[in-house]
C-alpha cells in the first residue's frame, strides 16, 4: 500500500493493492465469457440485504444506530446520460478499514482452491463463475470503474471505495453528508447499457431477488418510486405461494451456492416450540466442504429478525452442508450470541432439525436409489462423522449409509449386505486403503475373492475414526480383511478345484520355513505364519489382532499422530511355488540354509510392504538384494 503520487486525487485518497486471489479473481471475470452478466445485480442486491439484517440486529441492542431511520430499503437508480447504474441500501454501511479488508480481499474459505481451478480451465468453463458466485467483484463483469461510498452506522466519518478492477483501488475520506449505509455505482461498460432500461433491472429483480425480505425500489424518470419485490421473508408465505423458482432463488442468496437444491425442507414446527425452517441440501460439493473450521451453514432469525450466521449449536457439524435459516418464534429478540450457546431451546430446535433431516434422508433413499448414491457421493463422509460424534444417531446413520464393494457396481447399504451375507459368515467384511482402485488390488482379497465372497470398501479418512466405535450392525461384526487371523474355511463356496489341485509345502518343512524367516527378521516383525488369504501372492502384511488397521496407521502417521509404526505379521502362501521351493530347500539343509535365504527373507518383507503402498525401510539395502537375486537366477 503506498500513497498516492497521482495530482488529481485527493492527498488523502490511498491506494491499495487487491489481495493476489483478488487480483486473479478480477482479471478472470473480466476476461470471462460468461453469459448471464445479469447475475451481478443479484450479488450486489444479496449484499445490500445482508447489510441491513445485520443493522436490524445490532440496532436490537443500540437503537441510536438507526438514528431515526428504521426503513431498511434498497434503491436502484439509473442514469443513462452517465451511464451509471447505482445499487443504494441504507444498511450497517462500512468503516473504511472495513471497505479495504471487505473489498480487497476474499475472506470466504475454500476461495483460493475455487480460483485456482477457475484459472485453470482458461476460459472453457465460465459456469463455475456462475456457481460460487464472485459476489461484489461480480460488478467488473458489466462495469469498468465502480464506485462505493459508504457510512457505517453510528460513525461520523465516511469512505469512498474506486477501482478499474484491475489490480489496485483506492479509499478515500468524504467529509459530505454521505447517508447511513452504502451505495455502489457502477460506470457501466458501453456494451452493457441494457442494465439501465427500467423493464430489464425490474425483471432481473423479480427473477433473482424477489424473495429479500426488504423492498427494493426502482427510482424511474422524473423520480417515480416503484417496488420491484414481494418484500416478505419468503419462508414465512405458505408453501403453496412460492414456486420452485423462487425457492431456488432464495437457496442461492442464502447459501452462497448457485447449483439447484438436491433437497428443500420447508416447514412450521407449532406446540411447544414453534420455529420455521427453511433448508437445502445442495446438488453438488461446496468448495469449503472439508475445510478445518467444519462450519455449518443455516442462519439463524428471530421472528424475522437475521440474528447470527455463525451459531455452532444449530446443527451439528457433520451437517455442515445443510444450507438455509431457522426463524424461531421463542427465542428472545435481543438475544446475544454468547446467550445461544448451551441455550436449551436452541438445542431442542436443534435435535429437531436433525431429526426432520435424517428421516427426510431416509425417505429419499427409499424412492429415489439414484438420486440419493449421487447425494451420498457428495456427502456420505462428512455424515459419516456423525457416526463417532453423534452417539445418539449413530444407528439413523448406519442406515443411511452406502459402501462401495468388491462384488458390486453400485453403492450398498449395511442391511442389504447383511441381507446377502454367504452361507457360514458371521462377519461384516471390510478393507480400507485410499481409494477403491488401491483396494481392489490387495493380495489380503484373494481368498475372499476365490470364495466369492463381499467386501466393502472402506475408503475415506473418517472410515478409520467411526469403525472402531461401531462394533456391529445387526449384530454381525465389522472385520477387516487386513487384521487378524482370517479362517474362510467355512465361509460362502469353496473354490472350484483345479485340475492340478497345487499340493502345499508339507508341513514340517513349512514350520522350519516360517522358523527361519522369524529368525531373520526378528525385530522387523510381530510374526511369521501361514496365510488363509492367500490365492496367487507369495506374500502380504496384517496388523494383528489387537493392532490398529494398516491403513489407519498410516494415515496417522501421515500427520504425526502415531510415532513408531506397529510392527507387522508377514504372512506366507503355502501353495506359492516359491514359498515351496523355499521350504523345500530349508527342509533339505536345515540351518546351513539360512545364509542363503538371508536376502530372500528381506525381499519377500519388503515386496510385502510394496505392495501396501509403503517404502522399504532401507531401499538401496532392497536394490542391493533385488540384484545379486537377479544375477544369481540369470548367471546362475
Ligand atoms: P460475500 O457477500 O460472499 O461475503 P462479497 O465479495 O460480495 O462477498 O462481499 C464481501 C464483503 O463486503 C461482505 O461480506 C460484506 O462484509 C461487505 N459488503 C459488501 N457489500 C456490502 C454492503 N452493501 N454493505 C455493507 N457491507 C457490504
Amino acid at each position: 500500500m503506498s500513497a498516492a503520487a497521482d495530482k488529481n486525487t485527493p492527498k488523502t485518497a490511498e491506494t491499495h493493492d487487491f489481495q493476489a486471489e483478488v487480483a486473479r479473481l478480477l482479471d478472470i471475470v473480466v476476461r470471462s465469457l460468461y453469459s448471464d452478466k445479469e447475475i451481478f445485480l443479484r450479488e450486489l442486491v444479496s449484499n445490500a440485504s445482508d447489510a441491513c439484517d445485520k443493522l436490524r440486529y445490532e440496532a436490537l441492542t443500540d437503537a441510536a444506530l438507526l438514528d431515526g431511520d428504521g426503513d431498511l430499503k434498497i434503491t436502484i437508480s439509473a442514469d443513462p446520460k452517465a451511464r451509471t447504474l447505482t445499487i443504494a441500501d441504507n444498511g450497517i454501511g462500512m468503516s473504511d478499514q472495513e471497505l479495504v479488508d471487505n473489498l480487497g480481499t476474499i475472506a470466504r474459505s475454500g476461495t483460493a482452491a475455487f480460483v485456482e481451478q477457475l484459472g485453470q480451465t482458461e476460459g472453457g468453463d465460465n459456469n463455475l463463475i456462475g456457481q460460487f458466485g464472485v459476489g461484489f467483484y461480480s460488478a467488473f463483469m458489466v462495469a469498468d470503474k465502480v464506485t462505493v461510498t459508504s457510512r457505517r452506522a453510528g460513525a461520523d466519518s465516511a469512505a469512498q471505495w474506486q477501482s478499474d478492477g484491475k489490480g489496485s483501488f483506492t479509499v478515500t475520506p468524504v467529509e459530505d453528508d454521505t447517508p447511513r449505509g452504502t451505495t455502489v455505482v457502477l460506470h457501466l461498460l458501453k456494451d452493457e447499457k441494457e442494465f439501465l432500461d427500467a423493464a430489464r433491472i425490474s425483471q432481473i429483480i423479480k427473477t433473482y431477488s424477489d424473495h429479500i425480505a426488504l423492498p427494493i425500489n426502482l427510482i424511474g424518470d422524473e423520480g417515480a418510486n416503484e417496488q420491484l419485490n414481494a418484500a416478505s421473508a419468503l419462508w414465512s408465505r405458505q408453501r403453496n405461494d412460492i414456486t420452485e423458482e423462487q425457492y431456488t432463488e432464495f437457496y442461492h442468496h442464502v447459501g452462497h451456492l448457485f447449483d439447484d437444491p438436491w433437497l428443500t425442507l420447508h416447514n412450521r414446527v407449532e406446540g411447544k416450540i414453534e420455529y420455521t425452517n427453511l433448508l437445502y441440501v445442495p446438488s453438488s460439493q461446496p468448495f469449503d466442504l472439508f475445510q478445518p473450521e467444519r462450519k455449518t451453514n443455516v442462519k439463524l432469525y428471530v421472528r424475522r429478525v437475521f440474528i447470527t450466521d455463525d451459531c455452532e449449536d444449530l446443527l451439528p457439524a457433520w451437517l455442515r452442508f445443510v444450507r438455509g435459516i431457522v426463524d424461531s418464534e421463542d427465542l428472545p429478540l435481543n438475544v446475544s450470541r454468547e446467550m445461544l450457546q448451551h441455550n436449551p431451546l436452541l438445542a431442542k430446535i436443534r435435535s429437531g432439525l436433525v431429526k426432520r433431516l435424517l428421516s427426510e434422508l431416509k425417505k429419499k433413499a427409499k424412492k429415489d436409489a439414484e438420486g440419493y448414491a449421487a447425494f451420498w457421493d457428495n456427502f456420505g463422509a462428512v455424515l459419516k462423522e456423525g457416526m463417532y460424534e453423534s452417539a445418539d444417531y449413530r444407528e439413523d446413520l448406519l442406515t443411511l449409509a452406502r459402501f462401495r464393494s468388491t462384488n458390486q457396481d453400485g453403492l450398498t447399504s449395511l442391511a442389504d449386505y447383511v441381507a446377502a451375507m454367504a452361507e457360514g459368515q458371521e462377519d461384516i467384511y471390510y478393507i480400507s486403503g485410499e481409494s477403491a482402485d488401491a483396494v481392489a488390488a490387495l493380495p489380503q482379497l484373494e481368498a475372499f475373492r476365490a470364495r466369492n465372497l463381499d467386501v466393502l470398501m472402506m475408503v475415506d479418512p473418517v472410515d478409520e475414526f467411526w469403525l472402531p466405535m461401531v462394533n456391529e450392525f445387526e449384530g454381525k461384526p465389522f472385520r477387516s480383511a487386513t487384521r487378524g487371523d482370517i479362517d474362510l474355511d467355512a465361509v460362502g463356496t469353496a473354490p472350484e478345484a483345479d485340475d492340478e489341485e497345487i499340493t502345499p509345502a508339507n508341513n514340517s518343512a513349512l514350520s522350519s520355513l516360517t522358523a527361519l524367516l522369524k529368525l531373520t527378521l526378528a525385530d522387523a516383525v510381530k510374526d511369521v505364519r501361514e496365510s488363509n488369504r492367500l490365492t496367487d501372492s507369495a506374500v502380504c502384511l496384517v496388523a494383528g489382532d489387537d493392532d490398529m488397521d494398516m491403513h489407519i496407521e498410516r494415515m496417522l502417521r501421515q500427520h504425526n499422530q502415531v510415532g513408531e509404526a506397529a510392527k507387522r505379521i508377514l504372512e506366507i502362501n503355502p501353495k506359492h511355488p516359491l514359498i515351496r521351493h523355499l521350504a523345500d530347500t530349508v527342509a533339505e539343509k536345515g540351518g546351513d540354509a539360512s545364509g542363503e535365504l538371508d536376502d530372500v527373507a528381506w525381499l519377500l518383507l519388503d515386496q510385502a510392504r510394496i505392495i501396501e503402498g509403503e517404502t522399504p525401510p532401507d531401499p538401496a539395502a532392497f536394490a542391493r538384494r533385488m540384484a545379486d537375486v537377479i544375477t544369481k537366477g540369470l548367471v546362475g
